[in-house]
């Protein structure tokens, strides 16, 4: 089921393989009929991770970049529609030469053409597939036959891991093992047989049960590895490598086992992330938290680990709180953010809690409390500073209001006539663009650098006709795109403001536990100093 951990296993798997000195990649299938998981709602999906070639994909693929510490292509990333699309095209193209396109086995065969290609295009070792969805559903049962053909055609290079839930109901206290006997049989009558279980649980399994998995699952009892719920998702490789997963793999791999895994640079980094007690207090203002009676923070992911990695790096303990911009749309709530040391406004969407927002970015710009602004963070900010500072009333953005007099966040031309077409799905600037920084800015001090490249995912941009209206009044465009015309950055200058800066990419998507990003150092390190 989701929520097992099967995206941090995953990446676990590839860490403690890319620790024994070996070239890994990492490759999701998602289920679903969605193209990429650009059109999915945050709070059905969780984040949307964009990596730097553009294709919006599964915040797995985040959790794979920031364990392995590389950047993904595409090629990494599937879906079930994509594959379909492919194949179809194929189809229409006359590539199979008058064959008949069959679900089996010309579904299977594409995908696991597209892992060989995965494979060569990062000259890896191994490539870690990670199958979405749940055992026994319709939805990955190709997958699972791609799997089965991959198994019988090259036995000696692939091993399958099953990761499983064991439950340990509270009213009997003890942990069952049946449901994941179910699975492993549900998953021998799709042909495939695990080498591994996984077998994830609120404790760890005991030497009894792990012989009983051993027995009714057909895997050897060494091949049962427990991973009982942990403080840090970051404890799971080494975990791992306590029960001597990588070279167990190798050995189902046939892959020579030489150095032990290092694993020391990645220890020393949750080691900080444990002990660290000095504390920053950060307020997270978005608007996807909730569902039902629960309280999300997936949808933010990438955002939470890149301050948790920055405050980690400079000795700090990251507290970190989600607000509710909705909140906020009550101007008597804005003196609780005094509480806090920095205040961050995340991506986003529409016009649901923006009073909020930009509520809360005049309260913090007025009381220097330090302010990141992430994507419509920045196009909110710049509203803000216009309707505010420069003086222009209606000020707006066409996402909300396109209507408005002054739309000083609007659509470029380019993207219009699509949008008009009802081609959403393509009207995004998305992926790694490059960006040239005003030299002595805060930005361009942050990085150390006047040129950089980050990634996108937005719509809208800066309108360019009211950037001297709005540098007159103060405001720095601190970064744009190399020939000028896109805006990437805003701040304040430091006798204004202790940190005020907003930028239009999406720095947290290149944040590694292993590579804090310099920009959310910056911030934390301007909260805590403003503490
Ligand atoms: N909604 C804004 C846009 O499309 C910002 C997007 C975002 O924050 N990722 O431009």
């Amino acid at each position: 089921m989701s929520g097992v951990g099967k995206g941090v296993t995953s990446s676990s798997l590839a860490m403690v393989l890319q620790a024994r000195g070996l070239a890994v990649t990492a490759l999701k299938i998602d289920p679903y009929i969605n193209v990429d998981a650009g059109t999915m709602n945050p709070t059905e999906h969780g984040e949307c991770f964009v990596l730097r070639d553009g294709l919006e994909t599964d915040q797995d693929m985040g959790n794979y970049e920031r364990f392995l510490n590389v950047d993904l292509p595409a090629a990494n990333y599937m879906t079930t529609g994509s594959i379909y699309q492919t194949v179809i095209a194929k189809e229409r193209n006359l590539e199979y030469k008058g064959k008949n396109v069959q679900v089996v086995p010309d579904i299977p065969l594409e995908v696991i053409s597209r892992i060989k290609k995965a494979g060569q295009l990062a000259a890896a070792d191994v490539v870690i597939v990670e199958v979405g969805g749940t055992i026994g559903e319709y939805e990955n049962i190709l997958f699972l036959e791609a799997v089965r053909m991959m198994q019988s055609v090259q036995p000696d290079d692939v091993a399958v891991v099953m990761l499983s839930y064991l439950p340990v109901p509270g009213s009997i206290g003890e942990m069952k093992t049946k449901p994941t006997q179910h699975a492993a049989r549900t998953l021998g009558s799709a042909g495939v047989r695990a080498d591994f279980i996984i077998a994830r649980s609120p404790i760890g399994v005991d030497d009894k049960r792990k012989e009983k998995i051993s027995t009714f699952c057909n895997v050897r009892p060494e091949h049962v590895i427990s991973a009982p719920d942990v403080e840090s998702i970051y404890d799971i490789p080494i975990n791992f490598e306590k029960d001597n997963l990588s070279a167990l793999l190798c050995g189902v791999l046939h892959i020579p086992v030489q150095k032990p895994a290092n694993l020391h640079q990645w220890k020393k980094f949750v080691t900080k992330s444990k002990n660290n007690k000095d504390e920053v207090r950060i307020a997270v203002i978005g608007k996807y938290f909730s569902s039902g009676d629960f309280v999300l923070s997936d949808v933010y992911i990438s955002v939470l680990e890149a301050i948790k990695y920055s405050a980690y790096s400079l000795g700090l303990k990251p507290v970190i709180e989600y607000r509710s911009s909705l909140d906020f749309s009550d101007k008597k709530k804005l003196t609780e953010l005094k509480k806090y040391d920095g205040v961050l406004v995340p991506g986003g969407f529409g016009s649901t809690g923006i009073d909020g927002k930009i509520n809360v970015i005049e309260y913090v710009r007025k009381h220097k409390i330090p302010y990141f602004g992430i994507c419509y963070g920045m196009q909110l900010a710049v509203l803000e500073y216009a309707q505010h500072i420069a003086k222009i009333k209606d000020a707006s953005t066409e996402e909300i209001n396109p209507k408005a007099k002054h739309l000083v966040i609007g659509v470029m031309p380019e993207q219009r006539e699509k949008i008009a077409n009802g081609d959403m799905g393509g009207t995004m600037r998305l992926g790694a663009w490059p960006a040239e920084l005003k030299k002595g800015s805060k930005l361009a001090k942050a990085y150390k650098s006047t040129s950089i490249e980050e990634r996108h995912r937005h719509r809208y941009e800066v309108n360019p006709e009211y950037i001297p209206q709005l540098s007159d009044a103060g405001l720095i465009f601190s970064g744009t795109s190399p020939d000028g015309r896109l805006m990437e950055a805003i701040e304040l200058p430091e006798t204004e403001h202790p940190f005020f800066l907003g930028v239009q990419y999406h720095p947290e998507l290149q944040a590694r536990p292993l590579a804090p990003h310099p920009l959310f150092t910056a911030f934390i390190k301007a909260a805590y100093e403003n503490k």
